[in-house]
């Protein structure tokens, strides 16, 4: 196994993928004259764990392109992070700590943040295959903003996470079946480094 750098051409596909995830989500935005700004929160202390390996892959390029002293920065951020997650965890209760990217409530790698930071927001919602539908109502100002409302527009999250579970299989190929299935924090990418293929 060795450590994966996404290739230039792989990589430019996903930031396609990325850039139309944010077009949707803008598109409902505007729709809903709804943006992040004077909001007194700050959703990157928001818990996630991420699932695909492209997704690591891609944010592992964002990261090599920063000074190593910066990432140094970062995984140092990291560690304390998974440090705080981890106590909070083992008293059954869900972590709310500051991502280790963030600095001065910033993104530092804005281009290569994962799909999860580019929904949330506005309402959106999942369809399945058997017909049955997840609804994601939106950040809690968003669901303010939106009360009492007849129909609200909202982002379809269904072909992007069919999009984005293509390019997994197209990276993975025939490793993807004996490959551990990944949960991992924003924390734990950054620490395990590159994923290994
Ligand atoms: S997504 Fe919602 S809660 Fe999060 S920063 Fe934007 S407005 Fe605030
Ligand atoms: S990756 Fe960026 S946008 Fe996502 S939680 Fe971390 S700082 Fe926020």
């Amino acid at each position: 196994m060795e450590a994966l750098i996404l290739q230039p051409q792989f990589a430019a596909k996903i930031a396609d993928l990325y850039t139309r995830m944010e077009k949707a989500y803008d598109l409902v935005a505007q729709q809903l004259d709804f943006t992040c700004q004077g909001c007194p929160d700050n959703c990157c202390d928001s818990y996630f764990q991420h699932h695909t390996y492209v997704e690591w892959g891609y944010l592992w390029v964002g990261l090599m392109e920063l000074d190593p002293a910066r990432r140094k920065g970062i995984e140092k951020r990291a560690a304390e992070y998974a440090a705080a997650c981890e106590k909070v965890l083992a008293r059954d209760e869900r972590p709310q700590v500051m991502c280790p990217l963030n600095e001065e409530g910033r993104c530092t790698l804005y281009a290569h943040r994962l799909m999860i930071c580019r929904m949330h927001g506005v309402p959106s919602s999942l369809a399945f295959p058997n017909g049955q539908t997840k609804k994601f109502p939106g950040c809690f100002r968003c669901q303010e903003l939106v009360a009492g409302r007849q129909a609200v527009p909202c982002v379809e999250r269904a072909p992007l996470f069919r999009e984005l579970v293509a390019l997994e299989q197209e990276l993975l190929g025939k490793q993807q079946d004996q490959l551990p299935k990944l949960k991992k924090t924003i924390a734990d990418l950054i620490l395990m480094g590159p994923p290994e293929l």
